[in-house]
């Protein structure tokens, strides 16, 4: 695999930094220790640039090529935020801290982004501007929202962008990716349902909202098996289910659900909507009860461009040979709303046989540094090109 030479020589330091960040896991917009460090070493890499605070606590970084008569700008991005959840590793370099840990491999992004962002400072062989771009929360908190919404694109004039994942059970090093939708978008929703309460032995006097609320989650099976035409990928799922009794006899005033929804397009998305509302106010209505609907929208579906993904595919077929194309993700990511504001892509790197992403034993997988950073370094010189 060709590697560039400079990036192979840093391949122990990004390790380090890796290791210095997994072992300090930061949560949502909490990653001020890892703004902090980024915004450090990209200062000592001599950006010509560097802004904090974007988003809360993103960072961005500015490298101007040797030439940039191009007038070309790409942001490359990274997410820096951990889990709530506790590490079971065994690491010599596992969280410190309880309840939080790099599960998802943000550690890695960080440090892979870091590691290029080193290398295109030094070596500046192209015609144009890099903005690289250090996001917190991305694991729900909608912190490239907030960045875009901090006026990202314009305040730095990106033209296009780019993003990457790394990804268990993919050959280490190895590249996958696909043109159109990607990711899912993922929706909340909470379900009140209000009966009537009462004696267990008595139900005839009784509105049991237990009842309405086990057929609403069995009616809610339909709108992906009855409602959505097949070809199209939806998913409803009911993850809580909690009543207001906990004793064993008696028949609670309330239930209360949560789930989510996950769904490719924008008709699937409002089908689901308008579905859940209809089975839950009806199906509640019809057994004597009601039932209140609160849907959240959370990420939109996230979208490749298609002729970014091309050259994304290319670049990483000039790294590793070849380049996959992924399978549909019913998993949401927040990049969604960068792809939305500018064209890009956002790759996957393999992570090889490693446990999945949000699993307490995951890791992020160090031999997959060097083809990550070298795609980042491709990415600019190749789209880019020095005169
Ligand atoms: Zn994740
Ligand atoms: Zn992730």
């Amino acid at each position: 695999m060709p590697v560039k030479n400079r990036l192979a020589e840093l391949h122990d330091d990004i390790t380090a930094w890796r290791h210095d960040i997994h072992e300090h896991p930061e949560i949502l917009f909490e990653t001020h220790r890892t703004s902090a460090l980024v915004a450090k070493k990209l200062r000592e890499f001599g950006c010509d640039d560097v802004v904090e605070g974007i988003g809360r606590t993103g960072v961005v970084g500015v490298i101007k090529g040797n030439a940039t008569g191009s007038g070309k700008v790409l942001g490359l991005r990274a997410d820096m935020d951990a889990l709530p959840i506790h590490e079971q590793t065994g690491l010599s370099y596992a969280s410190k801290t309880d309840n939080a840990m790099h599960a998802c491999g943000h550690d890695g992004h960080t440090a892979m982004l870091l590691g290029a962002a080193q290398y295109l400072s030094e070596t500046r062989n192209f015609d144009g501007t890099v903005v690289v771009i250090f996001q917190p929360a991305e694991e729900g908190g909608g912190g490239g929202r907030e960045m875009c919404e901090d006026g990202l694109m314009e305040r730095f004039g990106i033209q296009e962008v780019y993003g990457m994942h790394n990804w268990p059970g993919q050959p280490v090093g190895s590249f996958a990716i696909r043109p159109g939708a990607f990711f899912a978008a993922t929706d909340q929703f909470e379900i009140l349902i209000e009966g009537l309460g009462g004696h267990a032995a008595k139900p005839h006097e009784t509105a049991d909202p237990t009842i309405m609320g086990s057929q609403i989650v069995m009616g809610m099976q339909t709108i992906a098996s009855r409602n959505a035409d097949p070809v199209d990928q939806l998913v409803v799922s009911v993850t809580s289910f909690e009543t207001s009794s906990k004793a064993f006899n008696v028949i609670p005033q309330r239930v209360h659900l949560k789930g989510t929804v996950r769904t490719m397009s924008a008709e699937m998305r409002v089908l689901a909507e308008k579905r859940i509302h209809e089975i839950c106010e009806g199906t509640a209505t019809a057994l004597g009860g009601k039932a209140e609907v609160v849907y959240h929208r959370g990420y939109p579906v996230m979208v490749n461009a298609e002729a970014q993904t091309e050259f994304a595919a290319d670049v990483a077929k000039s790294i590793s040979g070849q380049c996959d194309e992924a399978p549909l993700v019913m998993g949401g990511e927040d990049f969604a709303y960068l792809l939305e504001e500018r064209p890009g892509a956002y790759i996957l790197v393999g992570n090889g046989d490693t446990a999945m992403v949000h699993h307490p034993e995951y890791n992020f997988n160090d031999d997959a540094i060097p083809a990550g950073c070298s795609w980042w370094a491709e990415i600019v010189e190749q789209r880019m090109p020095a005169s």
